[in-house]
């Protein structure tokens, strides 16, 4: 079974249009559709914005789901130049760039007691989705890299340079990174996929609010593009 997350309506609501034999049911305020996606059997759900809310929801997919993969599709925003709107980060591993426990000698991002600060995505679906994503979105670029998740939206220069200073990351967003977290706890392979809908800059907001859609529509395809590959 794969469980796909997406954090907003916009980011999974195409997916929901596309499943079949779909059983909808509600934790946590949270609806959970159960069901197949281009043949493959996937419980598709929208965790709500933020890593709390990410990581209450790759919970439930691990224990009442029993999902052997998740998927974190949605829209992100880019700290690179040569990362544009509409492009496509695959995360190589995430790290939470809003943790901080540096006067315990830890370095930024790492949780105490953990042992781990950046969380590795899964080597196979990295693979595929690079493979998929050549295919079915031919136009925009795809990028392998370091996701960087917080609790705040990036917009402004001074955030965002701090951020990709910090941890040399690709794209910066709200969840991927809890997402990544609970999927080490679990042991369950995972992979972070991003459109860009801004630049984490001064004019983040206002780019957000125009490329949204168009952002998570790339990301909804790669993951669909996925799913069909993942039944054969
Ligand atoms: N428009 C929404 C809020 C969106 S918050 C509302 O009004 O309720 C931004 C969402 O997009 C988060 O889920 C986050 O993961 C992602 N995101 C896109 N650009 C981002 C940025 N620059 N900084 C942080 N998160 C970003």
């Amino acid at each position: 079974m794969l469980g796909i997350i997406g954090a907003m309506d916009i980011e999974v609501e195409a997916l929901y249009e596309r499943m079949t034999e779909t059983e909808v049911r509600t934790i946590a305020g949270m609806e959970f559709h159960k069901g197949k996606l281009e043949g493959t059997e996937a419980v598709v759900v929208r965790s709500g914005i933020g890593k709390v809310n990410a990581g209450i929801c790759s919970q439930i997919l691990a224990d009442c789901y029993h999902v052997t993969e998740i998927i974190n599709t949605g829209v992100a925003g880019s700290l690179k130049a040569e990362i544009n709107i509409g492009d496509i980060v695959l995360s190589s591993t995430a790290v939470q760039h809003d943790v901080d426990a540096g006067v315990f000698s830890y370095p930024p991002g790492e949780i105490p007691g953990l042992g781990i600060r950046e969380f590795p995505a899964d080597e196979k679906l990295l693979a595929l989705a690079k493979e998929c994503c050549e295919r079915v979105n031919p136009e925009i670029q795809v990028f392998t890299g370091r996701v960087a998740s917080g609790d705040q939206f990036i917009d402004s220069k001074e955030k965002k340079t701090r951020i990709h200073d910090t941890f040399d990351a690709c794209c910066t967003e709200m969840e991927g990174a809890a997402i990544a977290q609970a999927a080490w706890l679990n042991k369950i392979p995972y992979l972070i996929i991003r459109s860009i809908s801004d630049k984490a800059d001064d004019s983040a907001h206002m780019d957000y609010d125009v490329f949204e859609a168009k952002a998570a529509a790339n990301s909804v395809r790669l993951v669909t593009a996925m799913a069909k590959a993942l039944s054969h």
